[in-house]
């Protein structure tokens, strides 16, 4: 079994991490390691990797070239871990290893893809808690993905469902929202999150507005058909106002039009704006999927299956 893990300043979470995994696995009587993927980290994470992959026979490593986000960390270790089943989790004990027998228990009764479901998260603020359930509601109601509210990217793939998750090479990636779509037998696990075991969560609000509206563009195209019937529907309110102001200067009761030309602009333009806005997203995905880029570079491979000429650290 592999156990990929990404890895972005987790200095000082690595090692007790890297023990709770052994503890948990020990009982089970299957073979693993860990695929840490550093991506890009800037503090000693990269030296204390090198440390547990001289003296660790369980830990190898990918480097990333620089920081590319969790998910295209998240992608890394999918394409490169080997086990006959994959866990993908966060390093910073918010994903209990102690789970890791539950997960490997149901796989061996037979499901592909074991979810687990947050059910609440230790020492989140109640925006964070409201927001995202709010969220995942609105996903499921405008897109065919399925995406439980608490759902994470906290799962045991098996073989078949890594290979399969590999065919799918999109630019901006929500993986839960993927990994949902993908079928195959699938199961889910309820767990309660703690609060991180030592440092601070990466993910800005910037950042989850943009992971936010990554699940919903990337699986969604009612934000277009939306503009769509906006565009619409002020085009008839136009005409409605039209007809207004040509029955107003037939009656001779004309008015200066500051008014109704100020509202006019400010509701036509807005809407307009508003249009093109949604369209410049799509157009953006578009774009970024158009020119094919690689979605992250290894800069060094380390313990993992691909030959690696480089230098070692
Ligand atoms: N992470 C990453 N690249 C990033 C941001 C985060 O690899 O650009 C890793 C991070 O090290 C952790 C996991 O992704 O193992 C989840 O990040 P974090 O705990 O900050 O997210 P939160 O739990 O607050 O949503
Ligand atoms: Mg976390």
């Amino acid at each position: 079994m592999t156990v990929v893990v990404p890895v972005y300043n987790e200095e000082a979470n690595l090692l007790h991490f890297t023990k709770a995994v052994e503890e948990a696995m020990n009982g089970t009587g299957w073979s693993y390691y860990i695929l840490f993927v550093d991506d890009g980290s800037t503090d000693s994470s990269r030296s204390i990797l090198c440390g547990l992959l001289r003296g660790n026979p369980h830990v190898r490593a990918c480097f990333l070239s620089r920081n590319y986000g969790h998910q295209a960390a998240l992608t890394c270790g999918l394409d490169h871990a080997d086990g006959d089943a994959v866990v993908t989790m966060d390093g910073d004990m918010q994903h209990p290893p102690s789970l890791l027998p539950k997960l490997l228990s149901f796989w061996e009764q037979g499901y592909d893809i074991v979810q687990t479901i947050r059910q609440t998260t230790e020492g989140v603020s109640w925006f964070k808690r409201l927001t995202s359930r709010w969220y995942y509601r609105l996903l499921n109601l405008i897109s065919a993905v399925p995406v439980q509210p608490g759902g994470s990217d906290f799962r045991l793939m098996d073989r078949q469902a890594v290979l399969a998750f590999r065919q799918y090479r999109e630019q901006d990636r929500f993986i839960r929202g993927l990994v949902g779509a993908m079928g195959f037998r699938q199961v889910q696990v309820p767990f309660v999150a703690p609060e991180r075991f030592a440092g601070k969560s990466k993910f800005s609000l910037r950042k989850m507005i943009r992971f936010a509206f990554d699940g919903i563009l990337g699986n969604s195209i009612l934000p277009l058909r939306l503009s769509f019937y906006a565009g619409l529907i002020s085009l008839l309110i136009s005409f409605l106002l039209l007809g207004h102001v040509f029955f107003e200067s037939w009656m001779g009761d004309v008015v200066p039009g500051w008014t109704t030309i100020m509202v006019c602009l400010s509701f036509f333009g807005g809407t307009q704006l508003l249009v093109l806005g949604i369209l410049g997203e799509y157009l953006g995905r578009v774009f970024r999927q158009v020119k094919g880029r690689p979605i992250y570079l290894i800069q060094q491979i380390d313990g993992c299956q691909e030959e690696w000429n480089g230098e070692r650290c």
